[in-house]
């Protein structure tokens, strides 16, 4: 059975069936980790302080159909709102670390301009997919930038808004 230890940051947390959670990470050393937390009421219980999204946590995890959740020790919580969180695990592939990403989510100096960069779409010579405008957003499920007016029957859940630098 393999065993993964890593510190990793809680991305986002959803109950799965009755009673277990399903978990994703960004961990230091592997990258993104999706887990589940089992059987769980009493484990996820034990646990759940430390599986709290934004916290950075020891983790410590085996794979057994999947990866499993066996231990969690919270360090710290970063202040990131729930949608920069939200973002992060659906804009990041699994099991690609980084480490500039991870140094600058524990600097907590956080901004969507710097991490668009590091994962290969730096904004700051972008232009809007559509119309080739000053974009405003960057879409995530299209993995492209979008201008104001283009963007504006896009649901806000896939755009993450580009703060002016
Ligand atoms: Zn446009």
């Amino acid at each position: 059975m393999e065993e993964y230890a890593s510190e990793a940051v809680v991305l986002r947390r959803e109950p799965q069936g009755e009673a277990d959670s399903r978990i994703s990470f960004f961990t230091k050393k592997y990258g993104k980790l999706v887990a589940k937390a089992r059987s769980a009421r009493k484990i996820t219980s034990k646990l759940s302080a430390h599986l709290e999204p934004g916290m950075v946590s020891e983790i410590r995890l085996v794979e057994k159909n999947g990866m499993l959740i066996v231990d969690a020790l919270k360090r710290k919580k970063l202040s990131l709102a729930p949608a920069t969180l939200y973002f992060l695990d659906r804009i990041l592939a699994e099991a690609d670390p980084d480490m500039d990403l991870w140094q600058m989510l524990q600097s907590d100096s956080f901004s969507w301009h710097s991490v668009l960069g590091l994962l290969g779409w730096d904004p700051k010579s972008a232009v809007c997919g559509s119309c080739a405008a000053l974009p405003s957003s960057f879409h995530i499920g299209r993995q492209d930038f979008l201008c104001v007016s283009c963007s504006r029957y896009e649901p806000q859940k896939n755009l993450i808004v580009l703060n002016k630098v």
